[in-house]
Formats: C-alpha cells, structure tokens, sequence
C-alpha cells in the first residue's frame, strides 16, 4: 500500500513548515504547496527523500487544480496558506485589499478542499482548516482578516456535515498569536504592541509553531476519531480571559 500523504498548504513557512515536520515525523508523505515555488522544494527536500514541494497559488483554481490532479493518494490536507491584511481602519479600506484577504482565504480553502474530496474519501481522511482568534473576537482594523477567518470557521462546520457520512473529517485550529515570521513583522514595524498583546494572554507567552501543529495532527490521528466540525482554540487561554476592557486586542 502506498504511504499515507498528507498536503499542507503554506507550508514553506511558519506554522505550515511546523505542521509539515510533525507529520513527516509521524511517517506521512509531505506535499508542501506554497506560492513560493523555491522554498517549497527547499523545504521538502530538507524533509528528506519522498516528500514534494510543489508552487502553489491556492486561490487560483487552475494551479489547485494541477497541484492536487499530481497526486495519486491523500490522506490528509491541511489548509494553511494565509496572508495578514493590513491593519486599516474600516474608513479607510479599499475594495481591492478587502478582497484580496477574503479570496486567498475562503477561496483558497474551498478550492483546495473540494478538489481534494474525491482522494481523501477514496480510504477515509481529515481536513485541517485555519482559522484565527480574529474569526471570533472583534479585532479593531482587520475586519477583512477577520472575516475570512470566521468564514473559514464556518465553511468547516458546512463541509463536516456534507463529507461526514463519506469518511472525511473537517476540523479548524482557530490560533491565538503564534509566534513566526508573519508576527514578527507586525510587532517589529509597531503594529502590533508586543507588550499589550502579551498582558492579554493568561499563560503570557506566544505560541510557539510546533504547538500549532500539535493540534493539527492531533485533530488527523485516530485519537480525534469521533471529531469533526469543530474549531478547536490554541491561544494560550487568550479568547476565555475576561481581563480589564481598557486591555483592547490589537493585531492579529
Ligand atoms: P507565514 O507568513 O509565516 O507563512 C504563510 C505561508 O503561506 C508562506 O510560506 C507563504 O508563502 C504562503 N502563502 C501565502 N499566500 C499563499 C497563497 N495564495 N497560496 C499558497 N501559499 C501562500 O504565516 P503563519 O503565521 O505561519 O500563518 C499561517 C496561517 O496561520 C495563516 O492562515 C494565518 O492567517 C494563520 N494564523 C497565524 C497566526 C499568527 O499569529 N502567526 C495566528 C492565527 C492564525
């Protein structure tokens, strides 16, 4: 029998790259499909022998479309493969940008996973989608990354009731502040208070990628065999503290 695949989306980076070396440590073939077609096979080849980095827009249908029509068996997809929008007040957001956030991530997701459907169900598998925090508190200024976050939450739930009774699971990690590339850009050019951000977080750390990843494999393996639909919160108890209101979000 062929080895179990499993296609991480974004994963050339940050929490993706987390997410590719745990699964590849668990015995999964890795696809990696990232719009950085260099650092995917980088990074596959940093895997070692078998695993395939392969550039991949997942907003673009025809290249999802070749991306997932390569491959002879998935196991699982993971789909990670995200932008941040810009911090703008909502006053002063342009259409273009607004778009752009909701289409890599919505459009994204549901490209990748409806193409997907027919491989995972062939044996049985498991959808991994990312949310954010975003998708259910109120972040000031990143209304369009929060919707598409929330979206995401949404289409999880809507694709776990449809693919249910066909062998594949859907579940969403919905993170808190992880910290990777993406982050730090936005506290180094202060658009993120390093400090505030930490004051909101009851276990006073960022999350670190790998654990991220944890959850996401944990949600694949046969331990979460009875779950699906779920968003399942990683945020270090961020989203259930109910700390002083002047300690506002800010970021992502
Ligand atoms: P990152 O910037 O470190 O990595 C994102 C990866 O996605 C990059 O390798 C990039 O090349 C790739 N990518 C971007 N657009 C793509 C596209 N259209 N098609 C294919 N690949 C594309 O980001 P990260 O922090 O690891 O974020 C990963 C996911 O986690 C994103 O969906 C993000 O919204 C979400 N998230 C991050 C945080 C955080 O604090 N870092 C918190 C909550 C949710």
């Amino acid at each position: 029998m062929s080895q179990q695949t499993a296609l991480i989306t974004g994963a050339a980076n940050g929490i993706g790259w987390a997410t590719a070396q745990a699964f590849a440590a668990a015995g999964y073939r890795i696809v990696i499909a990232d719009i950085r077609p260099e650092d995917a096979d980088s990074k596959a080849r940093l895997l070692g022998p078998g695993h395939i980095g392969v550039g991949c827009d997942v907003s673009d249908e025809a290249e999802v479309r070749r991306t997932i029509g390569g491959l002879d068996r998935l196991d699982v997809l993971v789909n990670n493969a995200g932008i941040a929008s810009p911090l703008l007040p909502t006053a002063n957001q342009d259409l273009e940008t607004f778009q752009r956030v909701l289409h890599i991530h919505l459009s994204g997701t549901f490209l990748m996973s409806r193409e997907a459907f027919r491989l995972l169900s062939a044996q049985g598998g498991a959808i991994v989608n990312i949310s954010s925090i975003a998708g259910s508190a109120g972040l000031p200024r990143r209304n369009a990354y929060g919707a598409a976050k929330a979206g995401i939450a949404s289409m999880t739930r809507s694709m776990a009731g449809e693919w249910a009774g066909s062998g594949v699971r859907v579940n969403a990690v919905a993170p808190g502040y992880v910290e990777t590339a993406l982050l730090k850009t936005l506290i180094d050019n202060g658009s993120i208070d390093g400090l505030k951000m930490r004051r909101r977080i009851p276990m006073g750390r960022l999350a670190k990628p790998e654990e991220i990843a944890s959850a996401i494999l944990f949600l694949c393996s046969p331990a979460a065999s009875y779950i699906t639909g779920v968003t399942l919160t990683v945020d270090g108890g961020l989203v259930a503290f109910g700390g002083a209101p002047g300690d506002a979000y800010e970021g992502d």
